[in-house]
């Protein structure tokens, strides 16, 4: 049964011809802008469209994904975001959340005196 490995069809033919990839000026896409990685600080640069840029850092780069990855893993991207994202992350939204409850209790200890009086 091994004769099938031999099939003359499949041996010789042309083989396909991979298509050339040009290297084209890659445009800034907007879904760009809706990747988790690059959401909080990738917007386009208005004066040209095949250019990125980082509203953090305020520096202009070429509009290859890779090349903004890169600029995602810079030290000073790296820096500004930690320093942004401590603004807004655990310990704030901890003490809003503690206001919050503390609110809470409140407005509930109000009803409860309200209640009470009528
Ligand atoms: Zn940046």
């Amino acid at each position: 049964m091994s004769d099938f490995e031999d099939n003359p069809l499949h041996i010789g033919g042309p083989p396909r011809k991979l298509r050339k990839i040009q290297h084209r000026a890659q445009k800034f896409r907007k879904e760009w802008c809706s990747l988790p990685d690059f959401k909080d600080w990738l917007i386009p640069d208005e004066n040209d469209i095949f250019k990125a840029k980082c509203s953090l850092c305020k520096s202009s780069m070429v509009a290859e994904l890779s090349n903004i990855k890169n600029h995602g893993k810079g030290i000073k991207h790296k820096q500004i975001v930690t320093a942004g994202t401590v603004k807004q992350t655990s310990i704030s939204n901890f003490v809003q959340t503690d206001k919050k409850f503390k609110l809470k209790t409140q407005i509930q200890r109000a009803k409860i005196k309200i209640s009470a009086f009528i």
